[in-house]
């Protein structure tokens, strides 16, 4: 069942992700040579906890820490630990707070001293692909629209798109209906109304789009060991237009 949210809803929703949001910055202020994703990671629990909000992956289905955190190959659900940060290292933090009933959910892949110019490529083309999907979040639309969006700029920059993991409805549950793929056909797909609450996601691969999960039962990575990125925004669909809820 897809949940529509008033504005009020929306409103208190936006708290959450004004918390999320501040944690994924502050965590990306830290994303230095020599830092551990394990000190990161404290750094945004005592962040949201702070503000009287809970992180909303810790203890999700059982995941040990506040906020995933994916180094290079590794594309989402990493869990963070005492590997050091190297300068040419990509860092993909997603981190979710949930705070007056409502959840607020982001991510944003920061890089680490200097990068190879197609992994430089490789997010400049997954923060606009994701841009060009929140562009078709409009009511009217179809969540193919968005999907087929994100899809275009992908491939027509030579990536891939990682299918098994896709973007969500998002409200008083982390993940609610819809689905939102991060590939698809236009015009097909659920009809986009005012008041859904949406994370868009795309997961984009320098290499192939194929991926496995490790031993660790959370952490995905490429199957070639190459590149991975990921950006989400939680964003509202209202009368003018989507609003990106997920911003400091
Ligand atoms: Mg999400």
């Amino acid at each position: 069942m897809i949940t529509v949210k008033t504005k009020k809803e929306i409103q208190r929703m936006s708290n959450a992700c004004n918390i999320a949001a501040l944690a994924l910055k502050t965590a990306g202020e830290h994303c230095e040579i020599g830092m551990t994703t394990l000190e990161l990671d404290n750094i945004i629990n005592k962040l949201i906890v702070s503000t009287g909000a809970k992180p909303s992956f810790l203890g999700y289905a059982g995941f040990p820490a506040s906020a995933c955190i994916s180094i290079n190959d590794e594309v989402i659900h990493g869990i963070p630990s005492k590997r050091k940060l190297s300068s040419g290292d990509i860092v993909g933090v997603d981190v979710g707070a949930y705070y007056d009933d409502f959840h607020g959910d982001n991510a944003y892949t920061f890089s680490v001293g200097d990068i190879d110019s197609e992994v430089d490529k490789l997010l400049d083309v997954t923060k606009k692909s994701l841009f060009e999907g929140i562009r078709m979040a409009v009511v009217g639309n179809r969540i193919g629209d968005i999907s087929n969006a994100i899809q275009m700029c992908v491939e027509k920059n030579g990536f891939s798109i990682v299918e098994e993991y896709v973007g969500h409805g998002i409200g008083k549950k982390l993940h609610e209906m819809p689905q939102i793929p991060n590939f698809g056909l236009s015009g097909k797909g659920p009809r986009l109304i005012e008041g859904m609450t949406i994370a868009i996601e795309p997961m984009v691969n320098i290499g192939s789009r194929i991926v496995k999960v490790d031993k660790d039962s959370w952490t995905v990575r490429t199957s070639d060991g190459k590149f991975s990125a990921h950006f989400e925004n939680t964003i509202a669909i209202t009368a003018d237009g989507p609003v990106i809820l997920t911003k400091v």
